[in-house]
Parts: structure tokens; C-alpha cells; sequence
């Protein structure tokens, strides 16, 4: 959870809920006036009255899935059996959350002569779609490669809507990967397999000093960083994020 140093706390009100994938819910929340945060940051909501509890309590945090630019503010998550996401999906729209932050140092590097490698495995996505779609809408000259891992097609949140960005930016670039292409219904014609090195050298031929960002389930995480070192990326430019809870 955040540290209680900078934070601030608002109440911000649910707009909407949408499907983004097989299980997993995007929840789109009034953005108060003046808040302001970089791509890659998350915030801790609260249920302030929820008709149940469970151990875990009524605060989670949550990456900001949407871009500054963007009119409003969009989480992302799985849905798991659990009181807290049970509560908010029954919440009727127009009800109020708590919300403090935002909070964490994942934020985008700003030499632009170094370009951004992002690694996401699933829910993961979220603080790299807020990157990759402000980009886009600012015209970055950024240079970028996102890495997508999930099992199917239909279990990749925004996959349709990250893929389709690189008509919008020339300096982006999407290679998604499934993990078992055949357990799906819909027709994958891209990358197969885990993200391991062979993967990456196979699109970052030419990518020069690149900063690796990697986002994801704990294991997800440690098993990358070791893959990157092995493959000789010094440590500082390998910066992670870990959600806890999965
Ligand atoms: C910086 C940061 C950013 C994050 N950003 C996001 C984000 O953008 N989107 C997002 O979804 N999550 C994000 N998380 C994780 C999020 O805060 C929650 O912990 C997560 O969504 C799990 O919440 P829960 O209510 O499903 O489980 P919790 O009630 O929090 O339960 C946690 C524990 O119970 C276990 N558990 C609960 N349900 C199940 C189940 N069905 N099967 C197996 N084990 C289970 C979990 O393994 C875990 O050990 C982030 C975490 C951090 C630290």
C-alpha cells in the first residue's frame, strides 16, 4: 500500500464498468479536479460502505490504467471470488470510493535516446497501457517495445486496443505472446510461448541501451528480472513492480 507521506485522499465516484477480457473488469472513476500523476503510478481505493468484508480488508492497490490525457480515471483487475471485488462489481454506478495517491517510482525514464522495453504478464498491463496510450496521444518520439504474455487471446485485457496503437505511433511497437494459443476460440497468429530471451533478441535486434520495465504477478516478476541478468542487463536498468496479491 502507499506511504502515507504525499499522499492526498479523494472520494471519486464510479462512471462505468466494462469486460476487457474473460474475468477481468475495467472500472472507469471520475477524475477529481487537480489530480495529477505519471503514467505507471497506481492509487489505493477503499470501500468506504460495503455490505461485506473479508479478512484482506476493504483497501486494494490498483495501477492507473488510463493516460493523463485521458478524461477519466480507469483501474483494471481479475475477478477473483473475494469480498472487495465482489462489492465492486454489485456497486451501483455513481457511488463513491476512496482513493489516496498516487503512489510509486515505476514511471517512465525521461531520455528519450534510451528506448523503453515493457514486459507485461497478464493484469500487469495496466501502468503499461497508461504509458503506451499517453504516448500515443502526446506524440512521443519515445522509442517503445511492449512485451505481452497471457495464456489465450481472450484473457489479455486491452489486447485488440494495444495492438492496433501501432498504427498511431511509428516509435511503438506490440509483439503479444500466448501461452496456450490452443485452449483458445479465437485465431492467434502472433508469438507463442513464454517471454523468455530468445523472444526478445528475435525484436530487439537493433535496440540500442534499452530500460526494461516489468510488471506482473510476484513469480512473473522474479522469474524475468533473473532472465534479464542472465542475459547480461546491468541491474539499474531493470525497474519492476510487483502486485502483490496475486
Ligand atoms: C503497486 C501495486 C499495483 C497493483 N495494481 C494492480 C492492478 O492494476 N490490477 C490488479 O488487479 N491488481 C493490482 N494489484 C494487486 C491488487 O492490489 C490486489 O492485491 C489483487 O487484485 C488481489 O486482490 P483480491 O481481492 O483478488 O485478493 P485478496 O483478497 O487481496 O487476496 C490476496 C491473497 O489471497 C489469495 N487469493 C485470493 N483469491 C484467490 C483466488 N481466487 N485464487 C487463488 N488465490 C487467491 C491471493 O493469492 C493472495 O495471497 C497491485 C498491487 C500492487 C502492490
Amino acid at each position: 500500500m502507499g506511504e502515507a507521506m504525499n499522499d492526498q485522499e479523494y472520494s471519486i465516484r464510479l462512471i462505468e464498468r466494462q469486460m476487457v477480457a474473460e474475468g477481468t473488469m475495467a472500472f472507469s472513476f471520475e477524475k477529481p479536479a487537480g489530480f495529477v500523476f505519471a503514467p505507471g503510478q497506481f492509487v489505493d481505493l477503499t470501500l468506504t460502505e460495503p455490505s461485506e468484508t473479508d479478512a484482506a480488508g476493504n483497501t486494494r492497490a490498483f495501477s492507473i490504467a488510463s493516460a493523463p490525457q485521458e478524461p477519466t480515471l480507469m483501474v483494471a483487475t481479475r475477478l477473483r471470488d473475494t469480498a472487495f471485488k465482489r462489492e465492486l462489481q454489485r456497486m451501483p454506478i455513481g457511488s463513491s470510493v476512496r482513493m489516496e495517491g498516487p503512489f510509486g517510482k515505476l514511471v517512465l525514464h525521461t531520455d528519450q535516446a534510451r528506448p523503453a522495453v515493457f514486459l507485461a504478464g497478464g493484469i500487469g498491463i495496466t501502468p503499461f497501457r497508461s504509458m503506451v496510450v499517453g504516448a500515443a496521444l502526446q506524440r512521443s518520439p519515445h522509442p517503445m517495445v511492449l512485451f505481452y504474455s497471457n495464456r489465450r487471446p481472450e484473457d489479455a485485457p486491452f489486447l485488440d486496443e494495444l495492438q492496433a496503437l501501432q498504427e498511431n505511433n511509428p516509435h511503438y511497437r506490440f509483439v503479444g505472446t500466448m501461452t496456450e494459443p490452443a485452449k483458445s476460440s479465437r485465431s492467434w497468429t502472433g508469438e507463442t510461448g513464454y517471454l523468455n530471451a530468445a523472444l526478445l533478441s528475435k525484436y530487439l535486434a537493433g535496440i540500442e541501451k534499452p530500460i526494461y520495465y516489468v510488471v506482473g504477478p510476484p513469480g512473473m516478476v522474479v522469474a524475468l528480472r533473473t532472465m534479464l541478468k542472465d542475459a547480461g542487463i546491468d541491474d539499474h536498468d531493470i525497474r519492476t513492480e510487483k502486485f502483490a496479491g496475486y
